[in-house]
């Protein structure tokens, strides 16, 4: 009798454990007692990414839900630069610019490099003008990569016309090369038209 007394109590206990449990679990209920709107989604909801919670709290500390994080993607555009190749019958000079990364990340960039571009050709003495217009000229489909790296701090010329730059030192593209040469873009122009595998 001992035990059948402890088994119904158990019973009544694990009964009221289960109505407890499905009170909080009611997804009807939409109040915390005190009247106050309270997020809807189950803990830890993950909500896709572009549809954040739509609950009465969403925004706020109560609210359960996390968007999904945005996934760097391959981006690429093509920039048309100011100068053109005279000698090569006024061909126009572009290069494409691409990149895996996040869209706040890419935002801004293509502009940012065309008009560093812009300005190291402008700048440039004689010599580094015929280089832009040689390793810009459109028939060579130069491409820059622009990408987060900590194998090299500003830039990695990875093959005739083909430059890759880090996407945290592009502000430092028109600083003075610690090695000489100009500017580390005109150095990098350089070594992309003779296929000087070198990085800075
Ligand atoms: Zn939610
Ligand atoms: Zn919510």
């Amino acid at each position: 009798m001992k035990n059948w007394k402890k088994l119904n109590v158990l019973g009544i206990v694990i009964i009221f454990v289960m109505a407890f449990g499905f009170i909080g679990c009611d997804p009807d209920k939409k109040d915390n007692g005190n009247n106050d709107p309270i997020c809807e989604c189950p803990n830890g909801t993950v909500h896709p990414l572009g549809f954040p919670c739509t609950c009465p709290v969403a925004g706020t500390s109560a609210c359960n839900c996390t968007e999904e994080a945005e996934q760097p993607e391959f981006r690429e555009t093509t920039i048309i630069f100011n100068f053109i190749n005279t000698r090569m019958g006024n061909a126009i000079c572009s290069a494409k610019i691409q990149g895996t990364l996040l869209n706040s990340e890419w935002s801004g960039v293509p502009e940012s490099l065309k008009s560093t571009i812009d300005e190291a050709y402008s700048t440039g003495n004689t010599v580094a003008k015929s280089v832009f217009e040689d390793t810009f000229n459109a028939i060579y489909n130069a491409i820059i990569t622009v990408e987060k790296t900590t194998e090299y701090s500003i830039f990695k010329v990875t093959g005739v016309f083909t430059l890759s730059l880090n996407i945290d030192n592009i502000d430092k593209l028109l600083d003075q090369s610690v090695l000489g040469g100009g500017v580390n873009i005109v150095k990098a122009v350089r070594a992309m038209d003779s296929n000087n595998l070198i990085m800075e």
